[in-house]
C-alpha cells in the first residue's frame, strides 16, 4: 500500500477534524499508488492519521475516509451507507426524494446519492470514488433491493479530478411529491442530480408566506420555489431563468399543480429584468432570489459579493410594505456571516430597513459536519420589509 507522508504542521488541520490534504502539504509519496486503492496517511513523523483515495490531478490530492487502521471496501461503503441511512430514518428525513449520502458529511468524501422514489442516483466527485462505483453499486443493491440504480457525475468534478463523468439517464420523467405539490423530475436531463433537493425546506416555507401575495422567482430553475407559493395560495407569480430548458421544465411543473394560469414564464438575465421591474415601480409580496453560485474560487469573491449585493438592492426595492425576501448564496465561500453582511449593505444601499425573520440553510439531510465548514454551502435569509 501507498504512504502519502505529510509535511511537519500539515497533520493540524486533520487533528482537528478536518479530512483535506492539498499538495502543498505533502512531502512524499511511497510505495505503488494507484487510484482505486486507499493510501496510508501519516504526519511528518510516521505516525498514522488515516486512509483515503490519493487524486494526484486535484490540488485537494487526499480526502480521509477513515483515521482507524480498517480496509478500505466495499464494506466499509456499505457501513457507512447504512449509517446515513440510519441518521436520517431517526431524523425523520425519508420522503419521496432526499439526499442518502453527502460526500464528507456522511464519512464517504466524494460521494452523493439521492434517493428519488426507487431510483438512487451516484454521483462521484473524486476519482477514487469513480474508479470505485461498483462498491456502491452493491452496497445500495442490499440496503434497496428492489431499486433502480443510475449514475450521473458532475462534469465540472470529473475534470478537475481527471476521470470520464457517466451520464446515466432515464427515459420517463419520475413524479416526486414535495410537500403538497408535485415536481416532474428528469434524471439526466437537468441540473444537480435530478433536484436542489438541498432547498427542499425552504421551499416548504416559502409555500407558507405566499397566500394572496404577487410572487417573483428570480432564478427559478424548474419552478418549484413558484410552484409551492402559487400552491400555497399567491395571487400571481412570475418566474425567471436563463434557461429555456428550466423554463420548459418549470411550465411543466405549474400545470402539473394546475397553476399555470396564474404564472408567467419569462426567459431572461435576472439582473436585467430585476433593474427594469425596479424602474417601472413594480412591487412584490414575496420575492425569491435563489441565484447560481457566483463563485466557486476564493479569488473571485469580490466580484461574486457584488453581485449577490445587486440582486438584493433590487430584490428589497421591490418588496411592498410587508412584503418579504427569501435571499440565498450557495457559494461555498459565501459564509453565513459575510451573505448577511452583504444583504446589510444592499439594505443600507436600498434605503430600506428589513426584519431578519429567519436565517436559512440547507435541508437536514444534507447534515453539516461542525469541523468540516465545506459541509455547509447553502445560507439564506428571510427578510421582512416593514
Ligand atoms: N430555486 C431553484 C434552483 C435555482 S438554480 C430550485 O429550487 O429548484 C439557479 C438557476 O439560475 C438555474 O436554473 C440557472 O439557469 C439560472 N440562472 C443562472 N444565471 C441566471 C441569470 N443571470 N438570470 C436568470 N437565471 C439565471
Amino acid at each position: 500500500m501507498a504512504t502519502l507522508i505529510l509535511k511537519r504542521g500539515a497533520e493540524r488541520r486533520i487533528r482537528a477534524g478536518h479530512p483535506w490534504i492539498y499538495r502543498g502539504e505533502v512531502a512524499d509519496l511511497k510505495g505503488g499508488w494507484s487510484a482505486e486503492a486507499a493510501v496510508d496517511v501519516t504526519d511528518s513523523t510516521g505516525r498514522f492519521l488515516g486512509r483515503g483515495f490519493y487524486s494526484p490531478r486535484s490540488s485537494l490530492v487526499c480526502r480521509l475516509i477513515t483515521r482507524s487502521d480498517e480496509p478500505v471496501d466495499a464494506e466499509l461503503v456499505h457501513r457507512r451507507l447504512t449509517a446515513a441511512l440510519r441518521f436520517r430514518q431517526d431524523a425523520g428525513l425519508l420522503g419521496p426524494a432526499y439526499r442518502l449520502c453527502w460526500s464528507e458529511a456522511d464519512g464517504l468524501p466524494g460521494l452523493v446519492v439521492d434517493r428519488y422514489g426507487p431510483v438512487s442516483v451516484i454521483q462521484c466527485l473524486t476519482l477514487g470514488m469513480a474508479r470505485n462505483s461498483a462498491w456502491v453499486r452493491q452496497a445500495l443493491g442490499r440496503l434497496f433491493p428492489a431499486g433502480e440504480i443510475l449514475r450521473l457525475d458532475d462534469a465540472t468534478a470529473a475534470r478537475i479530478e481527471g476521470f470520464d463523468p457517466s451520464r446515466e439517464t432515464r427515459e420517463d420523467e419520475l413524479l416526486v411529491e414535495e410537500g403538497g405539490i408535485r415536481l416532474a423530475v428528469s434524471l439526466g436531463a437537468g441540473h444537480k442530480t435530478g433536484l436542489y433537493l438541498d432547498q427542499r425546506d425552504n421551499r416548504l416555507l416559502a409555500a407558507g408566506l405566499a397566500a394572496g401575495r404577487r410572487v417573483l422567482d428570480g432564478f427559478c430553475y424548474t419552478g418549484g420555489f413558484a410552484c409551492h407559493a402559487l400552491v400555497g395560495g399567491a395571487s400571481s407569480a412570475l418566474l425567471l431563468d436563463s434557461s429555456a430548458d428550466a423554463l420548459a421544465l418549470a411550465a411543466r411543473n405549474l400545470s402539473l399543480n394546475g397553476v399555470a394560469g396564474r404564472a408567467e414564464l419569462r426567459e431572461a438575465n435576472a439582473f436585467d429584468v430585476l433593474r427594469e421591474l425596479e424602474a417601472r415601480g413594480e412591487r412584490f409580496g414575496l420575492v425569491v432570489l435563489d441565484p447560481p453560485p457566483f463563485t466557486r474560487r476564493k479569488e473571485a469573491l469580490e466580484a461574486a459579493t457584488r453581485g449577490y449585493k445587486e440582486i438584493n438592492i433590487r430584490g428589497l426595492r421591490l418588496l411592498e410594505p410587508g412584503g418579504r425576501l427569501l435571499t440565498f448564496s450557495c457559494s461555498h465561500h459565501v459564509t453565513p456571516a459575510l451573505f448577511e453582511e452583504i444583504c446589510r449593505q444592499a439594505a443600507g444601499d436600498a434605503g430600506v430597513r428589513p426584519r431578519l425573520l429567519a436565517t436559512l440553510t440547507q435541508s437536514r439531510d444534507h447534515p453539516v459536519v461542525l469541523t468540516i465548514p465545506e459541509t455547509r454551502y447553502l445560507t439564506g435569509l428571510l427578510l421582512e420589509s416593514p
